[in-house]
């Protein structure tokens, strides 16, 4: 006998929406997603999505009204609380934009609850645009089956993100020169992990940075890695450290 699939199913559409959400709520969609819903998933009155607004989890939602770019929902129960992840934040060095916009769909992917675009010395990267990020980010979500969206900081100087920081909220500095077996470093708690830019942090920027409070050199292994990479492995084996590798 087929076990009763999962209701509701996961192939359902997902959406965020930018409002809390409650049962019952009547919903205006943004033209894009009612296009995105009528057009690309050719969803009508009746059909069924689910919704989450980054704060107070996923709901099941049913489509009331439907014309031409526009779409009003109602809003039904709650299908599952806000995920819990472990607190680990990431400071990277912007690189080139398409790796940046990979990096951060890759990162919320994972689980990423912050993302903290550092400029070091030698940091080429274009401009960071935040909205674009942001946007990589909610379809990553979407996507991906998340309830919370990572916060994506302005960027700040290298100096500026150690003298700022909170010393309870270990820093895990990535540096392919030396640094203990990083899934071994790891410990449970609050986490910050850097990765520098492509061409590395400086020497100066090295010291500073091993000299900050709560410190900790980790490895990524023997060999360089280009530091999109860098950051979601040092990420990736964070969040399996911290069990978060788990069926949902
Ligand atoms: N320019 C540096 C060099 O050639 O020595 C390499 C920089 S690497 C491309 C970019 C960043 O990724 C580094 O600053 C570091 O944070 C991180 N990284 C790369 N490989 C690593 C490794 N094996 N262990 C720890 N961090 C690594």
């Amino acid at each position: 006998m087929p076990a009763t699939p999962a209701w509701p199913p996961k192939s359902l559409p997902r959406l965020f929406i930018r409002r809390p959400l409650s049962e019952g709520l009547i919903l205006d969609l943004e033209a894009a997603q009612a296009n995105y819903l009528g057009n690309v998933m050719r969803l009508g009155v009746g059909g069924e999505l689910l919704l989450f607004d980054g704060a107070s989890g996923e709901w099941l939602a049913r489509i009331a009204e439907a014309a031409r770019k526009r779409m009003t929902l109602t809003v039904g129960r709650r299908t599952r609380e806000a995920e819990t992840i472990p607190d680990v934040w990431l400071a990277f060095a912007p690189v080139k934009r398409a790796q940046t916009d990979w990096l951060v769909e890759k990162a919320t992917e994972l689980g990423v609850a912050r993302l903290l675009p550092v400029l070091t010395r030698r940091t080429v990267a274009e401009r960071v645009r935040l909205e674009r990020l942001e946007s990589i980010a909610i379809e990553a979500a979407e996507q991906c089956g998340r309830t919370l969206l990572p916060a994506i900081d302005e960027p700040v100087g290298l100096k500026q993100l150690l003298g700022n920081r909170d010393v309870a909220r270990t820093l895990y500095f990535a540096d392919e020169r030396a640094g203990e077996p990083a899934i071994e470093a790891f410990k449970p708690g609050p986490a910050l992990i850097l990765v520098g830019p492509e061409g590395g942090f400086t020497d100066e920027e090295r010291e500073s940075v091993r000299a900050a409070r709560s410190s900790v050199a980790i490895s990524l292994g023997p060999r360089i890695l280009r530091a999109e990479t860098a950051a979601l492995a040092a990420l990736a084996s964070f969040m399996a450290a911290a069990g978060d590798w788990r069926p949902l």
